[in-house]
């Protein structure tokens, strides 16, 4: 990834920023309507192509909102929900139509709230994907949000500063520990999992298995491809493992209660990691020589360099593949509209992932 000129761009930072004012009061109003409707928390988003030269826009697929509370799935958030397959296969398809005027073109994420963690390496492995496909310039996959991390846990209660703060430290010494362990050395029902796993066809994607209380959970493989490109082993095995516990009628199927992820991962990433977080799994074991070759979550860079990327303060730095802009007004209907609800049903009970405190 080059560095990018933004300076040259604040003219074109600035039109966005402007036009997505308009935006995002519409998004604002879908989150509230969701958490009227019991659907999740409250946030939206939306994805935009915006044209520079002629200010034309179109919003790619519609709306999404977080469904937490309706999916049972602890990272279905408003941005991961509109960065879905069908979304992005729109948007790849729209931008090889318009390739003629890619230097032109932008993609914009109007989130009605700062990104987590989770969902901000999710952006960057979408943008860098578009940008290796050569259908989006560097520089031009741009995020914009309403509410801070300190406005949305003074709203509404949820704290995602702790989580991005521990992604700034080093990996093993945060929240979740992670160890190695030989597969020689693994517990047998892992080892007759990976057996069990296609590993000769296979052999080209990670594994990863999550246990509970000495039970699997889950167990399955990588399912990338070219409109999923997060669709890792980590993020679907997680996925599973919340439906597996809204099945079985858990409360709180989304708190995984300290479950462990053994993964084929060699180099753990932020995606793997962050999606551990917001489900409070509490250990990822890296399993070593069981023949699986590892993939990189984001093309061209290695996870500990997207690590560092996610995890660094000032988010639009120049190895950053995503810029993200505060818009300077926003009305925060939805996380007022959930506090109030919070409040007239006397609930105070807010999952939060892992506990950071
Ligand atoms: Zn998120």
């Amino acid at each position: 990834m080059q560095n990018v000129n933004l300076c040259a761009q604040t003219p074109v930072l600035d039109e966005i920023r402007n036009v997505a004012e308009g935006w995002i009061n519409e998004i604002d109003l879908f989150a509230l309507h969701s958490v009227e409707n019991g659907v999740g928390g409250p946030f939206g988003a939306a994805l935009y192509l915006y044209n520079s030269a002629t200010k034309a826009h179109e919003m790619i697929g519609e709306m999404m909102g977080n469904a937490v509370l309706s999916t049972g799935c602890g990272s279905a958030h408003a941005e991961d929900r509109t960065l879905n397959s069908s979304h992005i296969e729109i948007l790849k398809d729209r931008l090889a139509q318009l390739a003629p005027q890619k230097y032109q073109l932008y993609i914009v994420m109007v989130s009605s709230a700062e990104s987590c963690p989770a969902c901000h390496s999710k952006e960057q492995i979408v943008a860098r994907d578009l940008i290796s496909c050569g259908l989006l310039d560097e520089g031009h996959f741009i995020v914009v949000y309403g509410a801070t991390y300190q406005d949305t846990a003074e709203v509404a209660g949820f704290h995602d500063a702790p989580y991005f703060e521990d992604i700034q430290k080093d990996i093993g010494d945060g929240l979740i520990k992670v160890r190695h362990l030989d597969v020689a050395d693994s517990p047998v029902d892992i080892r007759q999992a990976l057996t069990q796993s296609d590993l000769a066809d296979r052999a080209d994607q990670d594994f990863c298995v999550i246990v509970q209380n000495g039970h699997i959970l889950s167990c399955g493989h990588d399912n990338l491809s070219s409109y999923a490109p997060f669709a890792s082993a980590s993020y679907l095995t997680i996925q599973s493992a919340c439906c597996t516990q809204k099945d079985q009628g858990a409360s709180q199927p989304w708190n995984l209660r300290g479950a462990v992820l053994y993964t084929t991962q060699s180099d753990i990433g932020p995606l793997t990691y962050t999606e551990c977080q917001w489900t409070n799994i509490s250990a990822i074991i890296q399993i070593k020589n069981t023949g699986h070759s590892s993939s990189t979550e984001a093309r061209g860079i290695t996870n500990q360099t997207l690590f560092k990327i996610v995890g660094t303060p000032d988010y639009s730095h120049p190895n950053s593949a995503v810029y993200m802009m505060k818009l300077g007004n926003f009305a925060n209907l939805a996380q007022h509209g959930w506090k109030n609800r919070l409040e007239q049903i006397g609930d105070s009970i807010l999952y939060n992932g892992i506990d950071a405190a």
